[in-house]
């Protein structure tokens, strides 16, 4: 046996990475008493400066995790989303999502299983896992036996790339810049252009999250944290209306990604791995729901373990069955909502515009009936 092996978790579930699935996996399996230890690469949960959005599904699973009030105080809450095309506004829908900085939502997800008195260890990057002889190493050349590993790594998990070797990055065909302004706004507002749109919507009473994405062939890096500059940004931009930008300037910190996906994965388990969050199904973001499928994701698992008793085999079945039908709708709609959003054909334009100004229940249907009001604990109820 290695000298470094470590045997004290070999009875808990093993969550790498304390992003969102990570810490709302671990509350739910402390509250439940199931043995669970996180490992987190970083020295601390992520500080990445930008906005997340909440849909009413995401919301739900944090008033499960008794966290809804406490992310909302901090937040905020535009209940209209207006959207533009040229100078002219299309229509303005009401909506039922909350608007948050990032730090806030891992945060609270963090405090709350600190109170839970969670353990978590951060400064462990995970180099490999054993799925065979249940162990984890890390690149601190520290290796635990453990029970079973769920998979919330993110995007470029390291965990994915062990089951599914082949899977490769694959650009989506559209970047996406961001940043957050100085800047009081009480509504989301989303302006539509021919191969780009953008997208600003508060996150406190001060601050709003600025999000502009281009259909381009031109593919930037794969990171939240290359930066980029305002004069970048305008080239991008080059058929938007500056209107629709003009509180950013050379000093605001701009960063800018290519949006990259991976071929959907076979199977959302392998062994006694489960796959979770963006590890599981990394996602295009013009729906706004990497981040509540990672709740999802969490709610479900969490909870079909409770109800199989740490019946590791049993909880895996289930979740892979309720989840890979809901990922697909989500995926599929959110695509959707990319190519509406980014339309550059005069008719097609014209078209889309008119669904959004007069049919608007027809525009938002399939948004609200089969994104936004799922509730995952009517499936774990009804799964037998
Ligand atoms: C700018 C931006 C805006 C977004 N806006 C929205 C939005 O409005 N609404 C929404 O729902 N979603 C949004 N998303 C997507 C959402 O943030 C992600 O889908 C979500 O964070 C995925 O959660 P996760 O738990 O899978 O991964 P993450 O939250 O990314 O967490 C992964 C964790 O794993 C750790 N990790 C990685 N590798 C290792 C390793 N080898 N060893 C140990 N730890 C490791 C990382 O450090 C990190 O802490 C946005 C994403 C971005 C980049």
């Amino acid at each position: 046996m290695h000298n470094n092996l470590v045997n004290h978790f070999s009875n808990h579930i093993a969550i790498i990475g304390a992003g969102i699935s990570g810490l709302a996996l671990a509350c739910i399996l402390k509250k439940a008493q199931i043995p669970v230890v996180v490992f987190e690469k970083s020295k601390q949960v992520s500080d990445y400066g930008a906005g997340i959005s909440l849909s009413p599904n995401g919301m739900r699973v944090l008033k499960e995790l008794d966290l809804f009030n406490e992310v909302v105080s901090v937040s905020a809450n535009p209940n209209q989303a207006s959207f533009f095309f040229g100078n002219k506004k299309i229509n303005s829908f009401k909506v039922d999502v909350v608007t948050a900085s990032r730090q806030i939502l891992y945060k609270s997800l963090y405090e709350k299983y600190k109170l839970l008195n969670g353990e978590i260890l951060f400064d462990h990057e995970l180099s490999d896992v054993d799925c065979i002889n249940l162990k984890v190493s890390f690149t601190n050349n520290k290796e635990y036996k453990i029970a079973h590993i769920a998979a919330c790594d993110g995007i470029k998990s390291l965990c994915r790339q062990k089951i599914e070797p082949k899977s490769k990055p694959i650009y989506s065909g559209y970047s996406v810049w961001r940043a957050v302004v100085n800047k009081n706004q009480k509504e989301t507002k989303t302006f539509l252009g021919p191969n780009h749109h953008i997208v600003t919507y508060p996150i406190s009473n001060s601050q709003i999250s600025f999000v502009a994405a281009i259909r381009t062939s031109k593919q930037y890096k794969e990171s939240w944290r290359s930066l980029g500059t305002f004069n970048e940004l305008k080239e991008d931009l080059i058929k938007s209306n500056t209107d629709f930008y003009s509180f950013i300037n050379d000093d605001t910190p701009l960063f800018k990604w290519g949006v990259y996906i991976r071929p959907f994965v076979k199977n959302l388990k392998y062994k006694n791995l489960t796959l979770l969050g963006d590890a599981a199904h990394p996602i295009v973001p013009f729906l706004g729901q990497g981040g509540c499928l990672a709740l999802e994701d969490a709610y479900v698992f969490g909870n079909l373990l409770i109800k199989y008793d740490s019946d590791f085999n049993k909880a895996q079945n289930a979740y892979e069955l309720l989840r890979k039908k809901r990922i697909m709708t989500v995926m599929n709609l959110s695509f959707r909502q990319g190519y509406l959003n980014h339309i550059s054909n005069p008719v097609l334009v014209f078209l889309r515009n008119l669904v959004m100004k007069y049919l608007p229940s027809l525009a938002m249907r399939s948004i609200k009936t089969k994104v936004w009001n799922y509730d995952p604990s009517v499936d774990i109820r009804n799964f037998d």
